[in-house]
């Protein structure tokens, strides 16, 4: 089933054109990775997808199970199901991570309401099954989270909040090889419990424990490239100006 479709999308930020013809259509299940350089405009197309105010959309759509969602704000993005994780995450003090994560799961599934007890229960349980330590609950949100710690506690909200499809932009970057692990194993999990996930990454790394079914070259503003992993191993042999040719 079609999860997400971005039809010749083109979207500006500040006056200058960003995002200049993007084609992308995501599946059930499936996990497309986005690689490109430095600028090309990845972690703009993820804030576009998600509806970040600061950015127009010249022409294009964006469709969610078939319907345009361009008039809706974040938050009703997110209650559809789409969840962004950031790429510089911000500190919340005074609030803890799992008081912020029940007031998240309200917000995106007012449907679906769980006392205090099950919450914390389900919560206890995903944080084990991902291998993150339960008293990292108890912390204010990011305040004094190291990065690694930062990126696993994106991934165990996105275990949480289960959305339909995951836009996760650098969640691999300052991580060491055991938390680039655990990350790893959290997106499968996610992808596995039926998430499609659309990831934005720099190095082929995190590649080698997410598998996606699809890799696409992101160039100045514009897909250049679509195929397999085989795209990206090419790209760390030869670099993106060649990948380009
Ligand atoms: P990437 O994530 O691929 O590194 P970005 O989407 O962050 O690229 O940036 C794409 C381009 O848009 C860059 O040239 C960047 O300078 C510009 N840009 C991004 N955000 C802003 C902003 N808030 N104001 C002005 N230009 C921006
Ligand atoms: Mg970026």
């Amino acid at each position: 089933m079609e999860i997400l479709k971005i039809a010749d999308l083109h979207a500006f930020i500040e006056e200058k054109e960003v995002i200049k013809g993007v084609n992308l259509t995501v599946n059930t299940n499936e996990i497309h990775a986005i690689m490109g350089p430095n600028g090309a405009g990845k972690t703009t197309f993820i804030n576009v997808i998600m509806g970040n105010p600061k950015y127009k959309i010249s022409s294009g759509d964006i469709l969610f199970k078939g319907k345009s969602i361009l008039n809706l704000s974040v938050s009703e993005r997110a209650r559809l199901g789409i969840f962004q994780s950031f790429q510089y995450p911000e500190e919340i003090s005074g609030v803890t991570f799992m008081n912020f994560l029940k007031l998240a799961y309200e917000k995106v599934h007012p449907e679906k309401q769980m006392n205090v007890l099950e919450f914390g229960d389900m919560l206890l349980k995903t944080a084990d099954s991902l291998k993150i330590d339960r008293d990292f609950l108890k912390r204010y949100v990011n305040l004094g989270f190291s990065g690694g710690e930062r990126k696993k506690s994106e991934i165990l909200q996105l275990n949480v909040l289960n959305p339909q499809i995951a836009l996760l932009d650098e969640t691999d970057s300052g991580l060491d090889i055991d938390a680039l692990k655990v990350v790893s194993d959290g997106i499968n999990h996610a992808a596995e419990m039926g998430m499609s996930v659309v990831l934005v990454t720099h190095y082929k790394r995190i590649l080698d424990y997410v598998k996606p079914n699809f890799v696409h070259i992101f160039i100045d503003g514009q897909i250049i490239k679509t195929g397999g992993i085989e795209i990206a191993e090419e790209l760390e042999k030869s670099g993106y100006e060649e990948v380009r040719l």
